[in-house]
C-alpha cells in the first residue's frame, strides 16, 4: 500500500451485525471511514443511494466493471457488489483509514491487491443466533427460502475465517466494537502505518557514535 491510511476488511456472513459493528466502530474512531461499495441489488426501505450503496442497475455495474473500475467485485446473492479503486485510492493517500465490508470473495482479490489490508473476520455467536437476527433484521422481510440460502452460504463462508487477521465474536454488541476499536488502534500504531513518524523521530537522534547530541 502506498497510501498513509489503513486498510481494513470486514467479512462475515449476512446477518452476523457487520453494518451495525461498522457503523458504530467508524462513529467511534476519527479518521476512519466506511468504504460505500456499487450494488446492482434494489435498495431496501430504509436504504439510501450514496448512503448505505450506490445503487446502479446492473448494465451500469458491468460497464464499469469491464472497465476496471473496481478495486474488487462480487457476485453475492445473485446481485451484483463492487468497490471503487478510485476511491478507495484517494481516501487512503489523503491519509484517511477505510473499512471495506465485503464477501469473502472480495476480500481475495483485495488480499492479493493490497498485502498490507487487515483482513477482520466477524461471527456470530451461533447458527441459531444468526438465524434469529436474518429474522429479525428490521426492513428486510426475508423469505423462509432466502433465510436457508443466507444459513447455507453462512456455513461456506465461516470455513474461510483462518484466511483473516483477526477474528472477532459478536456477540454483546458493545464488546464487539470495543474488540474491533483495539485492533484498529494496534494497526495504527504498526510498522506500517506509524513507520515514517517514528523513523523521523530516531533519525532526529544522529548516528549512535555522533558524538553532540544533534538537537542540543
Ligand atoms: P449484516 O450487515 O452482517 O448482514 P446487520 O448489521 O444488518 O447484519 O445486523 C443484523 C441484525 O442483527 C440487525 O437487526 C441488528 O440490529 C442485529 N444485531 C447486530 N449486532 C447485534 C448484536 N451484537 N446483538 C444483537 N443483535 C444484533
Ligand atoms: P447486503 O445486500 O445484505 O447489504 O450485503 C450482502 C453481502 O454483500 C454481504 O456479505 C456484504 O458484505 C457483501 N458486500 C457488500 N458490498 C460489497 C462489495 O463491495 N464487494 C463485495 N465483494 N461484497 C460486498
Amino acid at each position: 500500500m502506498s497510501g498513509k491510511g489503513s486498510l481494513f476488511v470486514v467479512s462475515a456472513p449476512s446477518g452476523t451485525g457487520k453494518t451495525t459493528a461498522v457503523d458504530a466502530l467508524v462513529a467511534r474512531v476519527p479518521g476512519l471511514e466506511r468504504s460505500r461499495s456499487y450494488t446492482s441489488r434494489p435498495p431496501r426501505p430504509s436504504e439510501r443511494d450514496g448512503v448505505d450503496y450506490h445503487f446502479v442497475d446492473r448494465a451500469r455495474f458491468e460497464s464499469m466493471r469491464d472497465a476496471g473500475e473496481f478495486l474488487e467485485w462480487a457476485d453475492v446473492f445473485g446481485h451484483l457488489y463492487g468497490t471503487r479503486a478510485i476511491d478507495t485510492r484517494q481516501r487512503l493517500d489523503a491519509g484517511r483509514s477505510l473499512v471495506l465490508v465485503i464477501d469473502v470473495q472480495g476480500a481475495r482479490q483485495v488480499r492479493e491487491l493490497e498485502p498490507g489490508a487487515v483482513g477482520i473476520f466477524l461471527l456470530p455467536p451461533s447458527p441459531a443466533v444468526l438465524e434469529e437476527r436474518l429474522r429479525r433484521r428490521p426492513g428486510d422481510r426475508l423469505t423462509e427460502a432466502e433465510i436457508r440460502r443466507r444459513l447455507s452460504v453462512a456455513r461456506r463462508e465461516v470455513r474461510h475465517v483462518e484466511e483473516y487477521d483477526y477474528v472477532v465474536v459478536n456477540d454483546a454488541l458493545e464488546d464487539c466494537v470495543e474488540r474491533l476499536r483495539c485492533i484498529v488502534g494496534a494497526e495504527h500504531q504498526s510498522w506500517r502505518a506509524a513507520g515514517d513518524a517514528a523513523r523521523a523521530i530516531t533519525a532526529s537522534f544522529g548516528e549512535p557514535d555522533g558524538g553532540a547530541a544533534p538537537w542540543r
